[in-house]
């Protein structure tokens, strides 16, 4: 795999900030990325959110066990609500 030429919206693990622009990821350059790559699958986009969330959270819970924030609207409301 070879990385394009300008930085891609992809997530800084395990603080899950964008690597481009610095923003909580998906960030609104990623969250349109995603919902074009997954144009004609939008159960497969909410499948990948699903496992990257679960990601997030598990570092997050050990970046900080008593502060977990609620990640669904950050990684699936936004997915699920446009049709
Ligand atoms: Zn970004």
């Amino acid at each position: 795999m070879t990385a394009p030429p300008s930085r891609p919206h992809t997530p800084m693990r395990p603080l899950w900030r964008c690597r481009n622009c610095g923003a909580d990821w998906p960030c609104q350059p990623a969250r349109l990325s995603l919902l074009s790559q997954f144009r004609y699958d939008r159960t497969a986009l909410l499948i990948h959110l699903g496992t990257v969330m679960a990601e997030a959270a598990q570092q997050f819970a050990q970046l900080n066990a008593h502060q977990v924030p609620d990640l669904t609207d950050r990684f699936l409301s936004w997915a699920r609500a446009r049709s």
